[in-house]
C-alpha cells in the first residue's frame, strides 16, 4: 500500500546501531525478489522483517490485505531453524503451504486434518532440519508431544497469526491462545511476532498483555485501502438491487455477500444462481464437510459467489474477491471493516457496497435491546451500533470515517460514493414536524402507539382497512404528508431513528414514540437536512460501472493501470494465459491464483516477454515459478508475434 503512514503512527523506537543498508536488509530485499518476485517492500514490512530476523519481538497491526504473511516468512527463511506459524485457520494451511511450496519454500502444517502417517512424516522433517516453515493449530502446539518436539529443534521464530483470537471480547476467541503465553517461558530466546487486522487500541492493549509482549515493538500501518470503493445505498428491494449491482459492475467475478440470518443466506443463494449468478451459501448452520465444499470451490473455481453469514472469512486470503456486499448492516464499524477488507486483496479495485434500510436500524437496535447482557455492555453495544450509522448515514466522505473511527485522519478520498456524486440534501424540517405530529396524534388517539407503516400511511392520507378500524382517517395529521412517497417517508424515518429524532419502542411491537430530541423539533427549536432518496436510474449506474472499470486503484506502484482496458489482442492474450492458468490449477488441485495472480497474467500480457529474462522482471514472478512455468508462458506470449 503505497500510502502507508507507518512512519507517522508508529512510536518513535529507539534506534538500533543499524548497519548503513544493513546485510540483513540486503538480504531480505534477495529474498522478496528472488523466491516471491516482487520489486520491493511495502509499507513498513521492511522494517518488520529487520526487527524479527534480528531477533527481536513484534507486534504487527495491518490491514487485511496489507502483506502480514511476508513479514515472518522472510525472517524464517533468514534465520536458522524452522519459522513456526500458529494460526486457528485449519481449513486453508494447506493452501498456504501449497502456495509456498510453489516458490519454492519448505513448508508443511501440523494439524487434527493429516493422517498419523503424514504427521510422522512432517515431524521427521522437522526433526532433521528440512522444514523452513511450519503451520501450527494451537491446540497442537500446545500438546507435551509437540512442545518436546520443538524443544529439539532449532527454531526461527513464533509467528502469531490472528493474534486478536486472545481477545476475550472479539467475536473470534480461542481460549487456547491465551495458553501461547507458554511459548515465551519455553523459548525466552526466539523471537515472536504477533499479527492481527483488528485496530481498536483495547484489542491491541489485550494482545500484548496476555501474549506478553508488552516489550515488544509494534508496527501499526495505515488502515487505508485504497482500491476498495465503499458504497452505502438505501435498501428498496435489496435482493433485485444486489442482482443489478452484481451484473452491471462485477458479472463474472468472486465476491462475498453477507446476510445476517441463515435463512436469508440459503434463500439469497439460490435466487442468486437462478438468476445467473452462481453462488453457494455458508453458514454455522451447515453440514460441516458441506460447508467445507463450499470453502474449498469459492477459493479454486472462478467467479464464485459466496453468500454467506459472518461465520465466514476470517483468514479467507483469496486476492481476487472483486467485491463484499452487505444486504444487512453490520453491528459494527469494526465488523464491516473486517468484512469488507476481504476484498482486493491484490490492490486491483474492489468495491465494498451495502444495502441499508430502516429495518436495519429498528432491528439491530432490538437486538440489543432485548440481549440478556448487562447495561454496561448494552451501552457499549449501542454506541457501536451509533458508529456504525453515523457511517451508513454520513454525507461525507466515508473513508475519513471509517479511518477516524481508527484514530486516523485522512483527506476526501475521491474514491466513495459521497465523494464521487456528494449526496443531495434537503431541507427536512416540515416533514420532520409532520412525522413527529402525526405519531403524537395515533398515539393520543388510541391510547398506545403505532409502527412505521401505519404512520406513513396515515401521513399519506391512505384509508387502509387499518387505518379506518381505528378511525386514523379522521385525525388531522391524516394525509398532511401526501407529497412524499412511501419510499421517501421512510427515508426521512430512517433517517430522524438514527439520529435520535424518533424513538423505538422494541418492547412493544417496534412502535414508534417521542424523545426529549423530538419535541425540540416539534417546538420548532431545531432544523434538520436529511440526505435525499436517490433513486438511481439504470442509466446512471451503467455509467458509473463503467467508470470504475477504469479507475483503478491508480496510487498502487504495481498494479497502477492493473484494470485499464486493454486493447484486443493484449485481452485475447490475457484470456489464453488464464486458460492455462486453469488447466495447471486443474490438473496440481490448487487455487488458481497460487498458480499466478490476475494482476501477474495481466503484466505478462501486456509486456508480451520474450525470453525468461524478461520475464523474471514481472511482479509476481520468482526463481521457481519461472523454472516451472516459464518456457509454458514464453510459448503463449510469442506464438502471436506474426
Ligand atoms: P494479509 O495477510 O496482511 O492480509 P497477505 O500477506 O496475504 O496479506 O498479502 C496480501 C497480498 O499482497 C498477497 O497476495 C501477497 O502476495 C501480496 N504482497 C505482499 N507483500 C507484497 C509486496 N511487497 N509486493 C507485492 N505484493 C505483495
Ligand atoms: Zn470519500
Amino acid at each position: 500500500m503505497s500510502n502507508d503512514s507507518a512512519s507517522v503512527l508508529e512510536p518513535a523506537a529507539p534506534a538500533r546501531p543499524a548497519a548503513p543498508a544493513s546485510a540483513l536488509a540486503e538480504a531480505a530485499l534477495a529474498i522478496l525478489r528472488r523466491t516471491f518476485g516482487y520489486d520491493a517492500f511495502r509499507g513498513s514490512q521492511a522494517a518488520i522483517i529487520e526487527q524479527v530476523a534480528s531477533g527481536g519481538d513484534a507486534l504487527v497491526l495491518m490491514p487485511t490485505g496489507g502483506g502480514k504473511s511476508l513479514c515472518y516468512q522472510i525472517p524464517a527463511l533468514l534465520r536458522d531453524g524452522v519459522g513456526v506459524v500458529i494460526s486457528p485457520l485449519i481449513a486453508l494451511m494447506q493452501d498456504q503451504v501449497d502456495a509456498l511450496r510453489e516458490v519454492g519454500v519448505r513448508a508443511a502444517f501440523l494439524n487434527s486434518t493429516l493422517s498419523g502417517r503424514d504427521a510422522a512424516a512432517v515431524e521427521r522433517a522437522l526433526r532433521t532440519g528440512d522444514l523452513d516453515l511450519l503451520y501450527v493449530a494451537p491446540e497442537r502446539l500446545l500438546t507435551p508431544r509437540c512442545l518436546e518436539l520443538l524443544a529439539d529443534a532449532p527454531i526461527a521464530l513464533f509467528a502469531i497469526d490472528e493474534a486478536h483470537c486472545v481477545s476475550q471480547w472479539g467475536h473470534d476467541f480461542r481460549p487456547e491462545y491465551l495458553q501461547l503465553s507458554v511459548l515465551h517461558e519455553r523459548f525466552p530466546n526466539v523471537p515472536r511476532i504477533a499479527l492481527t487486522a483488528t485496530a481498536d487500541a483495547l484489542t491491541r492493549r489485550e494482545i500484548a498483555q496476555r501474549l506478553g509482549l508488552e516489550q515488544a515493538r509494534e508496527f501499526v500501518s495505515s488502515f487505508d485501502r485504497p482500491n476498495i470503493r465503499y458504497r452505502i445505498v438505501e435498501k428498496l428491494d435489496a435482493r433485485k438491487q444486489l442482482l443489478e449491482f452484481i451484473g452491471n459492475e462485477h458479472a463474472g467475478q468472486a465476491g462475498i455477500v453477507y446476510c445476517a440470518s441463515r435463512a436469508k443466506v440459503e434463500d439469497t443463494a439460490q435466487w442468486l444462481d437462478k438468476h445467473g449468478v452462481p453462488a453457494l451459501p455458508y453458514h454455522a448452520g451447515m453440514d460441516a464437510a458441506v460447508r467445507a465444499t463450499h470453502q474449498a470451490r469459492f477459493l479454486r473455481e472462478e467467479g464464485l459467489v459466496m453468500v454467506a453469514t459472518i461465520a465466514f472469512g476470517m483468514g479467507i486470503d483469496k486476492p481476487d474477491v472483486r467485491f463484499v456486499a452487505h444486504l444487512d448492516m453490520p453491528r459494527s464499524v469494526e465488523g464491516y471493516y473486517q468484512e469488507t477488507g476481504r476484498a482486493g486483496r491484490d490492490d486491483l479495485p474492489a468495491q465494498a457496497w451495502m444495502a441499508y434500510g430502516l429495518a436495519d436500524v429498528v432491528q439491530q437496535r432490538r437486538f440489543i435491546e432485548q440481549s440478556e447482557s448487562d447495561d454496561a455492555h448494552k451501552r457499549i453495544s449501542n454506541a457501536k451500533l451509533d458508529a456504525m450509522l453515523g457511517l451508513a448515514e454520513t454525507i461525507e466522505c466515508r473513508r475519513i470515517q471509517l479511518l477516524a473511527y481508527f484514530g486516523e485522519a485522512s483527506q476526501p478520498c475521491g474514491n466513495c460514493d459521497n465523494c464521487l456524486e456528494p449526496p443531495i440534501t434537503w431541507d427536512a424540517t416540515e416533514a420532520a414536524r409532520k412525522l413527529l405530529s402525526c405519531v403524537y396524534r395515533v398515539r393520543q388517539a388510541s391510547g398506545f402507539g403505532f409502527g412505521a407503516q401505519h404512520v406513513i400511511a396515515v401521513l399519506r392520507g391512505q384509508a387502509n382497512a387499518r387505518v379506518t378500524q381505528y378511525g386514523h382517517e379522521t385525525l388531522s395529521t391524516f394525509g398532511i404528508g401526501a407529497d412524499l412517497s412511501e419510499a421517501e417517508w421512510r427515508s426521512v424515518l430512517r433517517q430522524m431513528i438514527a439520529r435520535g429524532l424518533v424513538g423505538v419502542d422494541h418492547d412493544h411491537h417496534q412502535v414508534l414514540m417521542l424523545t426529549e430530541d423530538s419535541r425540540a423539533m416539534l417546538r420548532g427549536e431545531t432544523t434538520l437536512a436529511l440526505r435525499k432518496l436517490a433513486l438511481e436510474s439504470a442509466a446512471a449506474r451503467k455509467r458509473r460501472g463503467a467508470r470504475s472499470s477504469t479507475r483503478a486503484g491508480s496510487e498502487t506502484a504495481d498494479a497502477g493501470d492493473g484494470d485499464e482496458v486493454l486493447d484486443a489482442a493484449t485481452q485475447a492474450l490475457f484470456d489464453r494465459l488464464r486458460e492455462w492458468r486453469r488447466g495447471i490449477a486443474s490438473t496440481r488441485q490448487l487455487p488458481s491464483y497460487v498458480v499466478f495472480h490476475d494482476a501477474t497474467l495481466r503484466e505478462i500480457a501486456r509486456r508480451r516477454p520474450r525470453d525468461l529474462a524478461a520475464l523474471a522482471l514481472i511482479s509476481g514472478v520468482g526463481q521457481r515459478k519461472l523454472e516451472s512455468y516459464g518456457d509454458d508462458i514464453l510459448t503463449l506470449t510469442t506464438a502471436d508475434e506474426e
